[in-house]
């Protein structure tokens, strides 16, 4: 239903030649498929809505080109597209002549500025799973280099590009994703600080607000995040998501692998405890603590009931109670 899909929920466009794996990072990230599979998919014309904005925190639409997206078409309507835009992910393939693909990027870049100055642009170079240590660092020095000397040649020298090194193959497609989402989240900082408040007070170590379909994290505590402790806490989603599909749900298929009632505890046996509770429809908690901080479990409980509230208290000030549609609707 077009009504429930709240405008302002972050906004992202993944852009990029074909072939450059835009299908692929969608499917990867969005909708669970493993890596080897996307060798298989064909690449399609399509020019749609991801169907994810219902159950997922991030909204967000993939664009092809050349083909669909024709700059100099009268018909392609960029206001249209870049209006409410909050990031533009542009996705350029590591292992193929990036002349064709630089060049895409200054129009694309450059249109989209003329047309809405706030968007984020991110550059995703990527599959760089193929590419040595040597020559992925030249890779993103020669894209970073060229990328910018394109745009001071059109006078947009005051553009911002961020890039990143991503590949389906690891978990930097998730950590990239993440980054540039937490962009687009104005109460970034107010959520961090309750997760600082949270752990500090609960003997937890590492805690991370996770959009549950996409493992995408929204926010973190001000502790650096390990890679390691990322995969560990978006393993656990899966674990918890796959128990849940298969033994959760009604016999008819109906029923939910996320809820209200969700939750999780697995102690590992390095006496490391992993800790999954929902927060909202789209969000969960995940924590990594030790088993000592464990035995106080009552006041992780009570500190986790306050967390919630606050966030829920965040997300509803922050604009109409539709706001991110985190919750369910108020009637
Ligand atoms: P699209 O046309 O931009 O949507 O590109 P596709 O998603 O169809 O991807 C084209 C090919 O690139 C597929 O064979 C994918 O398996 C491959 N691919 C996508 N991402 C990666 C990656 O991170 N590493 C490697 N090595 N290949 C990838």
């Amino acid at each position: 239903e077009e009504s429930s899909i709240p405008a302002d929920k972050p906004r992202i466009l993944l852009m990029g030649l074909r072939r450059s794996g835009k299908s692929s990072i969608q499917k990867v990230v969005f909708h669970k498929m493993s890596p080897n599979e996307t060798l298989f998919l064909e690449s399609t014309c399509r020019l749609y809505k991801d169907d994810i904005s219902s159950s997922s925190f991030v909204n967000f639409q993939i664009w092809d080109f050349p083909g669909q997206v024709d700059f100099f078409e009268p018909t392609f309507d960029s206001e249209m597209i870049f209006r409410g835009t909050g990031a533009l992910i542009f996705v350029i393939d590591a292992q193929d002549d990036l002349m064709d693909a630089l060049t895409r990027l200054r129009l694309t870049v450059s249109r989209a500025y003329k047309v809405n100055p706030n968007i984020n642009f991110e550059v995703f170079i990527h599959k760089v799973d193929g590419l040595s240590d040597d020559t992925m660092i030249e890779t993103h020095r020669e894209i970073h280099q060229r990328a910018n000397d394109d745009l001071a040649d059109v006078s947009l020298e005051k553009v911002h590009l961020s890039f990143y090194l991503t590949s389906i193959y690891d978990h930097s497609i998730f950590e990239a994703f993440s980054k540039v989402v937490q962009k687009l989240i104005p109460q970034l900082p107010t959520l961090e600080n309750l997760l600082n408040i949270f752990i500090s007070h609960s003997g937890i170590e590492k805690a991370f607000l996770f959009d549950v379909l996409s493992k995408i994290y929204i926010a973190t505590d001000s502790s650096p995040v390990d890679m390691q402790s990322y995969e560990l806490c978006c393993d656990m989603i899966d674990v918890v998501i796959d128990i849940s599909c298969i033994y959760g749900l009604m016999e008819d298929g109906s029923g939910c692998a996320y809820d209200h009632e969700s939750l999780a505890i697995i102690r590992l046996n390095n006496t490391t405890v992993l800790y999954l509770k929902e927060v909202t429809k789209f969000l969960a908690l995940v924590c990594i603590l030790r088993e000592e901080s464990f035995q106080r479990k009552g006041l992780i409980e009570y500190n986790f009931h306050c967390f919630r509230k606050a966030v829920h208290e965040v997300f509803e000030v922050s604009g109409s109670s539709e706001a991110f549609s985190v919750f369910p609707a108020a009637s």
